[in-house]
């Protein structure tokens, strides 16, 4: 399926009512706007839309399916349906936007292109990208992480990329933000910075959310063909909020569906430093290049955030979701570590599909959902696939679900 580009938000200078925007250095002014220009010719060439269209087909496996998950529909007494980027090529939706970023570098003659990584899965889409269409490609990521996430270190290694370990600070994601950026600020001209969600300044948000609108685009045709109807509910988990304005932007204005995103609530909401809680416990401010909520410490800096899933531990998000919380589109919730957990179990074993920690907190607030009485159908974007999250999994919570070795 082609991708549709047709949007009315953000602005000409990037806002989506009061969020977003682009506050950047003096010295990317120039070049940001290159970007945005490069990127709106793309937007509206046929050709360019025709090799994504090849790519998300041939190379990620596009359209992921839906699946009708009855066993889950059965206990919880509403129709639950799955929504498979988990069966995309490298495991999730990052992908998508991936390909997207790195297409657009090649055409506007970029040599290389360059991103953070927390737990890889940005990195490994990243590098992926740069392999096939011709890139080099250079990921920071903080030493911890790099220790931590020994898998998705090599996959980068092997697909030609290069990882620049980040040694200052906690020497983790933060870090790494800082450096890549710091190395993009030394050369804007020959290199790209891929950012890996709907956040930074314009006109990534946009982007990002224009190449994973794919998502909803294709479901909305399926749902249809599969029930003849559109879903009561639209349910996906957010972190920089990507997966979740993918599938949500095709049904925004479809005032009959009922659309939630899920935050991570972490070891509680009520602990400081313990959640990642942006649109339930944040406030509007800047950081990165952009505005929207944020949680901020007593200095008005970014507070340490957590979670159990590392793709959704980030102090901020996408500017669209502040804005359509403001307009009361979305409803946002949220959901701890304990509860995704038991999602992840539970979906592996009703259904034998094994999601990211990251999905899991979405499968986990329909369930609460289901318990508060929500009646109808509810989709569900399963973002991503566990393989990266078995290890952490078993040793860290096995017992509680039975399983007493893993020799
Ligand atoms: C990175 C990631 C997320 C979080 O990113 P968003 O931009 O909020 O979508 C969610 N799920 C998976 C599987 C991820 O890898």
């Amino acid at each position: 399926m082609k991708n549709s580009f047709e949007h009315t938000l953000p602005n000409e200078e990037g806002y989506f009512g009061e969020y977003g925007g682009s506050f950047i250095p003096p010295q990317l002014e120039t070049i940001m706007e290159e970007i945005n220009q490069s990127y709106q010719n793309c937007r509206q060439d046929p050709n360019f839309q025709d090799e994504l269209a090849r790519l998300y087909k041939h190379f990620v496996g596009r359209p992921s399916p839906i699946f009708h998950a009855q066993n889950l529909s059965e206990k919880y007494g509403i129709d639950i349906y799955l929504k498979r980027e988990d069966l995309n090529h490298t495991g999730a939706h990052k992908i998508n936007h991936c390909l997207g970023e790195a297409l657009l570098a090649k055409k506007m003659g970029k040599k290389k292109i360059i991103a953070e990584t927390g737990a890889g899965q940005h990195g490994v889409a990243l590098a992926t990208a740069a392999a096939l269409v011709g890139l080099e490609c250079d990921i920071y990521m903080g030493e911890v992480d790099i220790a931590k996430e020994h898998p998705n270190v090599v996959r980068m290694h092997i697909l030609g990329a290069t990882v620049v370990p980040v040694s200052h600070g906690r020497k983790t994601l933060k870090e790494a933000v800082d450096a890549a950026f710091e190395a993009y600020l030394q050369d804007p001209v020959t290199q790209l910075y891929a950012i890996g969600s709907v956040v930074g300044p314009h006109p990534f948000p946009m982007m990002v959310r224009d190449f994973q609108s794919i998502i909803g685009n294709e479901a909305k045709v399926q749902f249809e063909e599969m029930t003849g109807k559109q879903p009561d509910n639209l349910v996906a988990c957010v972190g920089g909020g990507s997966n979740a304005m993918g599938l949500f932007t095709a049904f925004l204005n479809d005032e009959n569906v009922a659309i939630h995103g899920v935050e991570p609530a972490g070891r509680g909401l009520d602990v400081e430093g313990e959640h990642a809680a942006t649109l339930t416990l944040g406030e509007p401010g800047v950081m990165h290049g952009f505005k929207s909520y944020m949680l901020k410490d007593k200095e008005g800096e970014p507070q340490e955030v957590y979670s159990v899933a590392s793709g959704l531990d980030y102090p901020s998000v996408g500017p669209q979701h502040s804005y359509l919380k403001d307009l009361g589109r979305v409803q946002y919730g949220t959901v701890d570590d304990k509860e995704a957990i038991d999602a992840f179990f539970e979906l592996s074993r009703l259904e034998g599909i094994i999601p990211a920690i990251e999905s899991s907190h979405a499968v986990a607030y329909v369930f609460k959902l289901a318990k508060q009485g929500l009646k109808g159908s509810v989709l569900i974007n399963l973002s991503g696939r566990g393989d990266k999250d078995i290890d952490f999994v078993v040793n860290n919570y096995g017992q509680d679900y039975g399983i007493t070795s893993t020799l």
